[in-house]
């Protein structure tokens, strides 16, 4: 049985963080942590669960402390010169009612149902095992940067830096900053029932145009198609000075399907989940050249 710990300030933290290293599991919402532990590997017709089928989640019970972090006031949603301000304890439900940017709100309001909104928290959906990470892949479009704090004190890596370099025992997420984006965002999530579907895929897309209706800044991360959260950066760059029209919409729709590497899990089989990145790029991309041109 682990021992649950429930520090009141981020020294605190800090404090059990030192003294139990790798035995201790933070927690936040606990719907994945809690439930991976609960589900015992197996689900169903023996398959493993998608929490169960990753290496990345800690499993709390499985630790000899867990540490919550509800009383550390990790909770705040601001906006202040220019840079949003999204503190990991922030719950889906809260964000999704929030005034950040629309195309945020809206993937937040697309992770699961009322309840598990009520819990999930976006610190915990940046380490969400895929396909989930729905919030996390919205994120990474809009250049985000997560900050840690951990026994040698805080630190930042961008969220891109932090899937590709395998940081992910980076210590407590605080909180995530990012720049007011720029340009138009737009969010699309592929899901077999709209209702509280489990993710197949999802795609968030930034499009800076500039006069004339060019691509001057593109952005393309997609969920749920590789480990982690990912961005298809080959994609992005044949945006680069066309217009957003179909053949360069079907270019970078192209290119976003072949650099992604999904899994086949309960939800949908890794060839689906191509197929999907393929339809839903298109897709996010024709909403973003849609209105006037600047
Ligand atoms: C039925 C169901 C449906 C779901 N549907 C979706 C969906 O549609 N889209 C989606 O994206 N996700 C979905 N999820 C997955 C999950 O609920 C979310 O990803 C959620 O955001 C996890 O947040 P949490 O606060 O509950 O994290 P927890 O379960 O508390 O923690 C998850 C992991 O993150 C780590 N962690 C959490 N907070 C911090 C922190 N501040 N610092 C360091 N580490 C931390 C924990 O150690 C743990 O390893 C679903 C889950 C369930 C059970």
């Amino acid at each position: 049985m682990a021992e649950y710990l429930l520090p009141d300030t981020l020294a605190e933290a800090g404090e059990m963080m030192a003294a139990h290293g790798r035995s201790l599991a933070i927690m936040a919402g606990g719907t994945s942590a809690m439930r991976c532990g609960t589900c015992r590997g197996r689900r169903g017709r023996g398959i493993a669960c998608i929490e169960c089928a990753g290496p990345r989640l800690v499993s709390v019970p499985n630790s000899a402390y867990v540490m919550g972090i509800q009383r550390l006031g990790l909770d705040r949603l601001e906006a202040d010169n220019g840079v949003l301000n999204i503190g990991a304890g922030v719950t889906m439900r809260n964000l999704a009612a929030s005034d950040m940017p629309a195309a945020l709100c809206q993937a937040a309001r697309r992770v699961g149902g009322p309840a598990l909104r009520n819990m999930a928290t976006v610190g915990g959906n940046i380490f969400a095992r895929q396909p989930y990470g729905t919030v996390a892949a919205m994120l990474l479009a809009m250049d985000a940067v997560p900050v840690f704090t951990g026994p040698d004190g805080s630190r930042e890596v961008a969220l891109a830096e932090f899937y590709t370099s395998g940081a992910i025992a980076a210590g407590l997420l605080t909180h995530i900053e990012c720049p007011h984006p720029q340009g138009r965002l737009v969010f699309v999530k592929c899901a077999r029932q709209r209702f509280a579907g489990p993710t197949v895929i999802t795609v968030a897309v930034r499009i800076e145009l500039e006069t004339g209706g060019k691509v001057a800044a593109a952005r393309i991360a997609l969920g749920g198609a590789g480990e982690t959260p990912l961005r298809a950066e080959a994609a992005e760059q044949l945006l680069i000075g066309e217009k957003l029209e179909a053949p360069a919409i079907e270019a970078a729709a192209a290119a976003a399907k072949a650099a992604c590497a999904p899994a086949d899990d309960p939800v949908a089989s890794a060839w689906y989940r191509r197929r999907m990145v393929g339809v839903y790029v298109a897709r996010a991309l024709e909403q973003a050249g849609e209105g006037e041109a600047p």
